[in-house]
């Protein structure tokens, strides 16, 4: 048998792409398998606060579409609330497909190898190494990252991540327009929090067209996603029938769970990072890529702890963000009227919203006073 890699990464979206590209950068052997073709087309708004560039040794902007300045936030269409965001550049929009492809890129460019229609299906510890197989062959490394998104069964298999996984349903609309046609706001993002049942619906501009969608965050039953999208479409002046509806199911953060095991790390949506209030997934995405990249660096160069603190930092710098918005989603989005009230239309909510979409701040920073608001007018 050929020679084992140092890490085989499961799953070449941005949490496996980010890892890879940190990984090949320190000098270590990686592969990324990846069930797909690159460029591969992803349900996504591709909204994402600036401040991922921190993480990364290279510029990203090849891969970033729209510079957003402002948030619009809406309820049933009407009674505005306009955010400015912070600093030079607070919030981009990216093309999914150009930004996974991108990452990896920059990792074989680093030395990592990319093999593409190579779906892994069985994982097994085999002495010192981690045995990967798939209709595409098998192969052996020292040690292994689950980046398989929201759909990843190998790691509950394992005992990594929630064994029983909390998902909020989605419909993603991808449409090509013209801005001076539909829209004379193309740094604008959209949020309306009236018209789906138990979630939002978003309108991000992108280059030469919109990434619109919705996503209810509560149960599991489907949004009436044509009724709304027949009043959300023209609104931003598009045709109602405009693109074509796709339904995914998200894996959404549900509680502190191990991240790791014995050579072995999870990541991304496949760990259940996303942010159950605002579906924020890329951000998490990456920053879980680049901790477990560092994290897997010191436990191949004999550091045993070392992946047990990515669990730890994980925690500590996203989780326990993410158990206050968990917190949040659960009481504004069961009276969302009010929770619009109280919890948008306040003079100072603009700056803190700004805050959180632009990574300034967590919900941890705010959360006690929102919920207290919100529980406080329903008794
Ligand atoms: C409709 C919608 C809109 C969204 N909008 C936003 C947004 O605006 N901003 C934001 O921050 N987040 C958004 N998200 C969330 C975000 O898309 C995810 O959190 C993000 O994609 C997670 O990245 P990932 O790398 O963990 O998973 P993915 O991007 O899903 O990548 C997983 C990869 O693993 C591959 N794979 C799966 N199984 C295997 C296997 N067994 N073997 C090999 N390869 C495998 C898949 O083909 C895929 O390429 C949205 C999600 C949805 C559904």
């Amino acid at each position: 048998m050929s020679s084992p890699f140092d890490v085989a990464v499961v799953g070449g979206g941005a949490a496996g792409a980010s890892c890879a590209v940190h990984l090949a950068l320190q000098g270590l052997q990686v592969v990324v398998l990846e069930q797909g073709p690159i460029p591969r087309r992803k349900p996504c708004g591709g909204g994402m606060a600036a401040s991922v560039q921190q993480w990364f040794p290279f510029d990203l902007s090849p891969a970033v579409d729209q510079v957003i300045r402002r948030v619009r936030f809406t309820w049933c269409l009407e009674d505005p609330v306009i955010a400015e965001l912070p600093g030079e550049a607070p919030f981009w929009i990216v093309q999914r497909s150009r930004l996974d492809a991108f990452l990896l890129q920059q990792a074989t460019a680093a030395g990592a190898e990319l093999r593409q229609h190579w779906p892994v299906t069985t994982l097994q510890r085999q002495g010192e190494h981690w045995e990967l197989q798939g209709p595409a062959g098998s192969l052996r490394s020292r040690a292994v990252v689950i980046a398989s998104g929201s759909g990843a069964s190998l790691g509950s298999g394992l005992g990594l991540g929630s064994a029983n996984p909390r998902f909020a349903t989605t419909v993603a609309v991808e449409v090509d327009a013209d801005f001076d046609a539909a829209s004379d706001d193309p740094d604008t993002a959209r949020f309306e929090f009236g018209l789906v049942h138990h979630g939002f619906c978003w309108s991000f501009p992108r280059q030469g067209g919109y990434s619109i969608g919705l996503g209810t965050f509560i149960g599991r039953e489907p949004a009436d996603a044509e009724t709304v999208l027949q009043r959300l479409l023209p609104e931003l002046g598009l045709s109602p029938e405009a693109g074509v509806r796709q339904t995914s199911a998200l894996r959404i953060w549900d509680g502190h769970h191990r991240l790791h095991g014995e050579g072995i790390v999870v990541v991304g949506d496949a760990a259940s990072l996303c942010d159950p209030f605002l579906a924020e997934g890329i951000r998490p995405a990456l920053l879980s890529g680049t901790a477990a990249a560092e994290a897997l660096q010191r436990w191949l160069g004999g550091d045993g702890q070392a992946l047990a603190a990515y669990s730890q930092r994980m925690r500590r710098d996203w989780g326990e963000s993410m158990a206050w918005g968990k917190r949040i989603a659960q009481v504004f989005y069961r009276v969302p009227r009010i929770g619009y009230q109280l919890g948008i239309k306040r003079p100072t909510a603009p700056q803190r919203i700004a805050q959180i979409l632009s990574g300034q701040m967590g919900y941890g920073d705010i959360a006690q006073r929102v919920i207290k608001r919100l529980l406080f007018q329903q008794s």
